[in-house]
Protein backbone atom coordinates (compact mmCIF):
# COMPACT_ATOMS: atom_id res chain seq x y z
CA UNK A 1 0.00 0.00 0.00
CA UNK A 2 2.70 2.68 -1.27
CA UNK A 3 1.17 5.66 -2.67
CA UNK A 4 1.89 9.41 -3.22
CA UNK A 5 -0.10 12.01 -1.33
CA UNK A 6 -1.35 14.94 -3.29
CA UNK A 7 -4.38 16.34 -1.11
CA UNK A 8 -3.86 19.37 0.86
CA UNK A 9 -2.48 17.57 4.07
CA UNK A 10 -1.24 15.34 5.21
CA UNK A 11 1.05 15.79 2.42
CA UNK A 12 4.36 13.48 1.31
CA UNK A 13 6.81 12.94 3.97
CA UNK A 14 10.98 12.70 2.41
CA UNK A 15 12.60 9.95 3.35
CA UNK A 16 15.65 12.53 4.67
CA UNK A 17 12.63 13.87 6.85
CA UNK A 18 11.20 10.21 8.02
CA UNK A 19 15.01 9.31 9.16
CA UNK A 20 15.47 12.47 11.22
CA UNK A 21 12.91 11.13 13.38
CA UNK A 22 14.68 8.45 13.98
CA UNK A 23 16.79 9.73 16.32
CA UNK A 24 17.44 8.11 20.36
CA UNK A 25 15.40 10.23 23.20
CA UNK A 26 16.44 13.26 24.57
CA UNK A 27 14.71 14.56 27.82
CA UNK A 28 12.38 17.22 27.56
CA UNK A 29 14.07 18.48 30.62
CA UNK A 30 17.79 17.92 29.60
CA UNK A 31 20.33 20.73 28.62
CA UNK A 32 20.09 18.27 25.07
CA UNK A 33 16.63 19.53 24.54
CA UNK A 34 17.12 23.09 25.59
CA UNK A 35 19.93 23.13 22.76
CA UNK A 36 17.58 21.62 20.15
CA UNK A 37 14.86 24.36 21.04
CA UNK A 38 16.75 26.94 21.55
CA UNK A 39 18.93 26.29 17.97
CA UNK A 40 15.78 26.20 16.13
CA UNK A 41 14.33 29.38 17.11
CA UNK A 42 15.84 31.99 15.58
CA UNK A 43 14.85 30.24 12.46
CA UNK A 44 10.96 29.52 13.08
CA UNK A 45 11.06 33.75 13.88
CA UNK A 46 12.99 33.83 10.59
CA UNK A 47 10.03 32.18 8.66
CA UNK A 48 7.39 33.76 10.66
CA UNK A 49 8.99 37.85 10.27
CA UNK A 50 8.49 38.33 13.85
CA UNK A 51 10.53 39.16 17.05
CA UNK A 52 7.79 37.08 19.34
CA UNK A 53 8.59 33.83 20.22
CA UNK A 54 7.30 30.84 18.53
CA UNK A 55 5.87 28.12 20.47
CA UNK A 56 5.80 24.65 19.89
CA UNK A 57 2.67 22.67 20.80
CA UNK A 58 2.08 19.12 20.81
CA UNK A 59 -1.38 18.71 19.02
CA UNK A 60 -2.83 19.19 15.61
CA UNK A 61 -3.51 22.39 14.66
CA UNK A 62 -6.93 22.49 16.37
CA UNK A 63 -5.68 22.18 19.53
CA UNK A 64 -4.04 25.47 18.99
CA UNK A 65 -7.14 27.50 17.01
CA UNK A 66 -9.13 26.00 20.45
CA UNK A 67 -6.33 27.20 22.54
CA UNK A 68 -6.41 30.41 20.82
CA UNK A 69 -9.62 31.57 21.77
CA UNK A 70 -9.31 29.99 25.04
CA UNK A 71 -6.68 32.31 25.75
CA UNK A 72 -7.82 36.15 24.32
CA UNK A 73 -11.58 36.24 24.13
CA UNK A 74 -13.06 37.35 26.99
CA UNK A 75 -16.24 39.60 25.47
CA UNK A 76 -16.48 38.05 21.84
CA UNK A 77 -15.18 36.52 19.00
CA UNK A 78 -15.85 37.70 15.17
CA UNK A 79 -15.41 34.75 13.22
CA UNK A 80 -14.82 35.40 9.56
CA UNK A 81 -16.10 32.62 7.71
CA UNK A 82 -15.62 31.17 4.32
CA UNK A 83 -15.01 27.86 3.72
CA UNK A 84 -15.01 24.33 6.26
CA UNK A 85 -12.44 25.31 8.47
CA UNK A 86 -13.71 28.74 9.21
CA UNK A 87 -17.34 28.18 9.61
CA UNK A 88 -15.87 24.88 12.16
CA UNK A 89 -14.07 28.08 14.37
CA UNK A 90 -17.40 29.46 14.79
CA UNK A 91 -18.84 26.35 15.87
CA UNK A 92 -15.33 25.64 18.29
CA UNK A 93 -15.51 29.16 19.85
CA UNK A 94 -19.36 28.50 20.59
CA UNK A 95 -17.98 25.14 22.51
CA UNK A 96 -15.47 26.62 24.33
CA UNK A 97 -18.48 28.98 25.70
CA UNK A 98 -17.69 31.99 24.07
CA UNK A 99 -19.84 35.25 22.59
CA UNK A 100 -19.15 34.54 18.62
CA UNK A 101 -20.32 36.85 15.98
CA UNK A 102 -20.10 35.29 11.95
CA UNK A 103 -18.98 37.29 9.06
CA UNK A 104 -19.86 35.24 6.59
CA UNK A 105 -18.84 34.72 3.00
CA UNK A 106 -19.51 32.79 0.39
CA UNK A 107 -17.59 29.47 -0.26
CA UNK A 108 -14.87 30.10 -2.75
CA UNK A 109 -15.03 34.42 -1.79
CA UNK A 110 -11.75 35.60 0.25
CA UNK A 111 -12.88 37.33 3.45
CA UNK A 112 -14.10 40.61 2.87
CA UNK A 113 -11.85 43.58 4.67
CA UNK A 114 -14.93 46.44 4.10
CA UNK A 115 -17.54 43.80 5.75
CA UNK A 116 -14.72 43.12 8.30
CA UNK A 117 -14.75 46.83 9.13
CA UNK A 118 -17.85 46.84 9.59
CA UNK A 119 -18.82 44.26 11.94
CA UNK A 120 -15.43 45.35 14.28
CA UNK A 121 -16.83 49.06 13.93
CA UNK A 122 -20.09 47.55 16.52
CA UNK A 123 -17.62 47.40 19.06
CA UNK A 124 -18.71 43.96 20.60
CA UNK A 125 -15.78 42.19 19.76
CA UNK A 126 -11.96 41.60 21.56
CA UNK A 127 -10.81 39.23 19.30
CA UNK A 128 -10.68 38.12 15.72
CA UNK A 129 -10.23 34.60 13.57
CA UNK A 130 -9.34 34.75 9.68
CA UNK A 131 -8.18 31.60 7.89
CA UNK A 132 -5.35 32.84 5.18
CA UNK A 133 -5.76 29.86 3.09
CA UNK A 134 -9.19 28.40 3.57
CA UNK A 135 -8.06 24.45 2.41
CA UNK A 136 -11.25 23.12 1.55
CA UNK A 137 -12.02 25.97 -1.29
CA UNK A 138 -8.38 26.53 -2.22
CA UNK A 139 -9.22 30.45 -1.39
CA UNK A 140 -6.71 32.71 -0.29
CA UNK A 141 -7.33 36.07 1.22
CA UNK A 142 -5.55 39.00 0.95
CA UNK A 143 -3.78 39.15 4.62
CA UNK A 144 -2.20 42.98 3.37
CA UNK A 145 -6.09 44.46 2.85
CA UNK A 146 -7.25 42.36 6.31
CA UNK A 147 -4.28 43.79 8.24
CA UNK A 148 -4.40 47.30 7.11
CA UNK A 149 -8.39 47.11 8.86
CA UNK A 150 -7.84 45.07 11.95
CA UNK A 151 -4.89 48.19 12.74
CA UNK A 152 -7.71 50.54 13.21
CA UNK A 153 -8.97 48.58 16.34
CA UNK A 154 -5.76 48.04 18.42
CA UNK A 155 -8.42 46.00 21.21
CA UNK A 156 -8.86 43.29 18.89
CA UNK A 157 -6.59 40.28 19.48
CA UNK A 158 -6.04 38.96 15.56
CA UNK A 159 -5.62 35.41 15.60
CA UNK A 160 -4.82 33.88 12.42
CA UNK A 161 -4.69 30.19 10.69
CA UNK A 162 -2.37 29.88 8.20
CA UNK A 163 -1.75 26.42 8.25
CA UNK A 164 -1.86 25.77 4.62
CA UNK A 165 0.10 28.76 3.32
CA UNK A 166 3.20 29.19 5.99
CA UNK A 167 6.25 28.48 3.93
CA UNK A 168 4.60 29.11 0.77
CA UNK A 169 4.84 33.05 0.20
CA UNK A 170 5.99 35.01 2.84
CA UNK A 171 3.66 36.10 5.74
CA UNK A 172 5.02 38.44 8.11
CA UNK A 173 3.41 38.48 11.14
CA UNK A 174 5.29 41.76 12.44
CA UNK A 175 4.96 44.09 9.88
CA UNK A 176 0.76 42.70 9.47
CA UNK A 177 0.75 43.32 13.22
CA UNK A 178 -0.81 39.68 13.28
CA UNK A 179 -0.98 38.75 17.24
CA UNK A 180 -1.22 35.47 16.88
CA UNK A 181 -0.10 33.25 14.30
CA UNK A 182 -1.02 29.09 13.74
CA UNK A 183 0.03 26.82 11.63
CA UNK A 184 0.77 22.91 11.42
CA UNK A 185 3.41 20.51 10.57
CA UNK A 186 1.50 18.55 8.04
CA UNK A 187 0.89 20.85 5.16
CA UNK A 188 3.70 22.91 3.54
CA UNK A 189 5.74 21.81 5.65
CA UNK A 190 5.78 17.87 4.59
CA UNK A 191 6.19 16.66 8.16
CA UNK A 192 4.03 14.09 9.45
CA UNK A 193 0.98 15.60 11.53
CA UNK A 194 0.88 15.96 15.46
CA UNK A 195 3.23 19.28 15.73
CA UNK A 196 1.41 22.97 15.66
CA UNK A 197 3.60 26.23 15.87
CA UNK A 198 2.24 29.32 17.44
CA UNK A 199 3.46 32.66 17.59
CA UNK A 200 2.10 34.88 19.98
CA UNK A 201 2.46 38.39 20.45
CA UNK A 202 2.72 40.25 23.67
CA UNK A 203 -0.19 42.04 23.83
CA UNK A 204 -1.95 38.57 23.14
CA UNK A 205 0.44 37.66 26.28
CA UNK A 206 -1.02 40.50 28.45
CA UNK A 207 -4.90 39.51 27.83
CA UNK A 208 -3.96 35.72 28.16
CA UNK A 209 -2.44 36.61 31.79
CA UNK A 210 -5.61 38.33 32.63
CA UNK A 211 -8.13 35.02 31.40
CA UNK A 212 -9.22 32.91 34.27
CA UNK A 213 -10.61 29.94 32.20
CA UNK A 214 -7.45 29.50 29.51
CA UNK A 215 -6.92 25.88 30.48
CA UNK A 216 -3.88 24.29 31.07
CA UNK A 217 -3.27 22.16 27.60
CA UNK A 218 -2.32 25.39 25.62
CA UNK A 219 -2.17 28.09 28.23
CA UNK A 220 -0.17 31.11 26.63
CA UNK A 221 1.37 31.94 30.16
CA UNK A 222 2.37 28.44 30.54
CA UNK A 223 4.10 28.15 27.00
CA UNK A 224 5.72 31.86 27.48
CA UNK A 225 7.02 30.52 30.60
CA UNK A 226 8.45 27.03 29.32
CA UNK A 227 10.11 29.31 26.31
CA UNK A 228 11.95 31.60 28.22
CA UNK A 229 14.31 28.19 30.04
CA UNK A 230 14.02 26.99 25.80
CA UNK A 231 11.18 24.16 26.92
CA UNK A 232 7.40 23.41 26.37
CA UNK A 233 4.94 22.93 29.26
CA UNK A 234 4.62 19.31 28.62
CA UNK A 235 6.54 16.65 26.78
CA UNK A 236 6.73 17.42 23.45
CA UNK A 237 6.79 15.32 20.22
CA UNK A 238 10.60 14.79 19.95
CA UNK A 239 10.72 13.24 16.69
CA UNK A 240 8.42 15.60 14.46
CA UNK A 241 11.21 18.72 16.47
CA UNK A 242 14.33 16.61 14.91
CA UNK A 243 11.74 16.64 11.97
CA UNK A 244 11.63 20.14 11.94
CA UNK A 245 14.59 20.72 12.28
CA UNK A 246 15.89 18.97 9.62
CA UNK A 247 13.12 20.85 7.45
CA UNK A 248 14.66 23.89 8.82
CA UNK A 249 18.32 22.70 7.06
CA UNK A 250 16.24 22.02 3.43
CA UNK A 251 14.16 25.23 3.67
CA UNK A 252 18.07 27.36 4.72
CA UNK A 253 19.68 25.45 1.93
CA UNK A 254 17.03 26.26 -0.95
CA UNK A 255 16.51 29.97 0.32
CA UNK A 256 12.95 31.48 1.12
CA UNK A 257 12.86 32.78 -1.70
CA UNK A 258 13.41 29.99 -3.88
CA UNK A 259 11.02 28.28 -1.42
CA UNK A 260 8.34 30.63 -2.30
CA UNK A 261 8.82 31.09 -5.68
CA UNK A 262 9.23 27.20 -6.83
CA UNK A 263 5.35 26.89 -4.90
CA UNK A 264 4.12 29.81 -7.59
CA UNK A 265 5.48 28.27 -10.21
CA UNK A 266 4.43 24.45 -9.47
CA UNK A 267 0.90 25.80 -8.51
CA UNK A 268 0.68 27.65 -11.92
CA UNK A 269 1.58 24.33 -13.73
CA UNK A 270 -1.17 22.61 -12.31
CA UNK A 271 -3.14 25.75 -12.65
CA UNK A 272 -2.77 25.76 -16.26
CA UNK A 273 -3.20 21.72 -16.93
CA UNK A 274 -6.66 22.33 -15.13
CA UNK A 275 -7.46 25.05 -17.40
CA UNK A 276 -6.01 23.33 -20.67
CA UNK A 277 -8.65 20.72 -19.68
CA UNK A 278 -11.54 22.59 -19.59
CA UNK A 279 -12.07 23.22 -15.55
CA UNK A 280 -12.33 26.27 -13.73
CA UNK A 281 -10.93 27.36 -10.41
CA UNK A 282 -13.65 27.11 -7.88
CA UNK A 283 -12.59 30.02 -6.16
CA UNK A 284 -11.90 33.55 -8.06
CA UNK A 285 -8.87 33.34 -10.28
CA UNK A 286 -7.42 36.28 -8.48
CA UNK A 287 -7.73 34.71 -4.67
CA UNK A 288 -6.86 31.25 -6.00
CA UNK A 289 -4.53 29.73 -3.55
CA UNK A 290 -0.75 29.12 -4.19
CA UNK A 291 -0.22 25.84 -2.03
CA UNK A 292 -2.76 24.21 -3.94
CA UNK A 293 -5.82 24.55 -6.66
CA UNK A 294 -9.48 23.84 -5.54
CA UNK A 295 -10.48 23.18 -9.77
CA UNK A 296 -14.44 22.80 -9.90
CA UNK A 297 -15.86 20.14 -11.51
CA UNK A 298 -17.57 21.57 -14.32
CA UNK A 299 -16.72 18.87 -16.75
CA UNK A 300 -18.83 16.34 -14.29
CA UNK A 301 -16.38 13.77 -13.98
CA UNK A 302 -16.64 10.68 -11.83
CA UNK A 303 -14.13 12.11 -9.40
CA UNK A 304 -14.25 8.31 -7.32
CA UNK A 305 -13.27 6.72 -10.29
CA UNK A 306 -10.18 9.06 -11.51
CA UNK A 307 -9.18 8.68 -7.52
CA UNK A 308 -9.21 5.07 -7.69
CA UNK A 309 -7.19 4.68 -11.34
CA UNK A 310 -5.14 7.36 -9.71
CA UNK A 311 -4.25 4.81 -6.61
CA UNK A 312 -4.64 2.10 -8.19
CA UNK A 313 -2.43 2.72 -11.92
CA UNK A 314 -0.31 5.17 -10.65
CA UNK A 315 0.43 5.49 -6.93
CA UNK A 316 -1.20 9.11 -6.53
CA UNK A 317 -3.75 10.34 -4.41
CA UNK A 318 -5.69 13.55 -5.24
CA UNK A 319 -8.85 15.30 -2.95
CA UNK A 320 -12.15 14.34 -4.43
CA UNK A 321 -13.87 17.70 -2.37
CA UNK A 322 -14.15 18.60 1.23
CA UNK A 323 -17.13 18.62 2.64
CA UNK A 324 -20.67 19.62 1.16
CA UNK A 325 -18.19 20.26 -2.15
CA UNK A 326 -17.57 16.47 -2.57
CA UNK A 327 -17.67 15.13 -6.04
CA UNK A 328 -18.26 18.60 -7.07
CA UNK A 329 -14.56 19.95 -6.85
CA UNK A 330 -11.45 18.31 -6.46
CA UNK A 331 -8.13 19.66 -4.91
CA UNK A 332 -4.10 19.20 -5.87
CA UNK A 333 -1.49 19.91 -3.38
CA UNK A 334 1.48 21.77 -4.24
CA UNK A 335 3.10 22.05 -1.10
CA UNK A 336 5.97 20.56 0.34
CA UNK A 337 9.05 19.08 -0.96
CA UNK A 338 7.52 19.01 -5.24
CA UNK A 339 9.51 19.56 -8.26
CA UNK A 340 8.86 20.51 -11.62
CA UNK A 341 10.05 16.85 -12.56
CA UNK A 342 7.51 15.44 -10.09
CA UNK A 343 4.55 17.72 -10.83
CA UNK A 344 5.54 16.89 -14.35
CA UNK A 345 5.04 13.52 -13.60
CA UNK A 346 1.76 14.30 -11.79
CA UNK A 347 0.57 15.92 -14.56
CA UNK A 348 1.37 12.82 -16.93
CA UNK A 349 -0.64 10.56 -14.63
CA UNK A 350 -3.85 12.62 -14.50
CA UNK A 351 -4.05 12.91 -18.17
CA UNK A 352 -3.95 9.12 -18.52
CA UNK A 353 -5.94 8.58 -15.72
CA UNK A 354 -8.31 11.51 -16.89
CA UNK A 355 -8.65 9.70 -20.49
CA UNK A 356 -10.11 6.70 -18.79
CA UNK A 357 -12.67 8.36 -16.00
CA UNK A 358 -16.14 8.14 -17.61
CA UNK A 359 -18.22 11.56 -16.92
CA UNK A 360 -21.33 11.26 -14.81
CA UNK A 361 -24.86 12.00 -16.25
CA UNK A 362 -26.31 15.32 -15.49
C1 LIG B 1 -5.68 21.25 7.85
C2 LIG B 1 -6.19 22.56 8.34
C3 LIG B 1 -6.61 22.75 9.66
C4 LIG B 1 -6.75 21.64 10.65
O1 LIG B 1 -5.56 21.11 10.98
P1 LIG B 1 -5.45 19.82 11.96
O2 LIG B 1 -4.00 19.62 11.88
O3 LIG B 1 -6.26 18.73 11.34
O4 LIG B 1 -5.93 20.21 13.28
C5 LIG B 1 -7.00 24.01 10.03
N1 LIG B 1 -7.00 25.04 9.18
C6 LIG B 1 -6.62 24.89 7.90
C7 LIG B 1 -6.65 26.08 7.01
C8 LIG B 1 -6.20 23.65 7.45
O5 LIG B 1 -5.82 23.51 6.16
Amino acid sequence: MSYKLFIPGPIAVSEKTLRAMAQPMIGHRSTDFVALYQSIQPELQALAYTKDPVFLATNSAWGSMEGAIRNVVKKKVLNCMNGAFSDKWFDVAQRCGKQAGALKSEWGQPVDPEALRKELSTGQYDAVTIIHNETSTGTMSDLTAIAAVLREFPDVISIVDTVSSFTVLPIKKDELGIDVLITGSQKAFALPPGLSLLSVSKRALDRAATQTDRGYYVDFVEFQKNHEAGMTPSTPVIPLIYALKSKLEDIKAEGLDNRFARHAQLNKMVRDWGFSKGFKLFPQEKYGSLALNCFANNLNYDLAALNKTLKSKHKLVIDGGYGKLKGKTFRISNMGDETVDTIKSLIASLDAALAETPKLAS
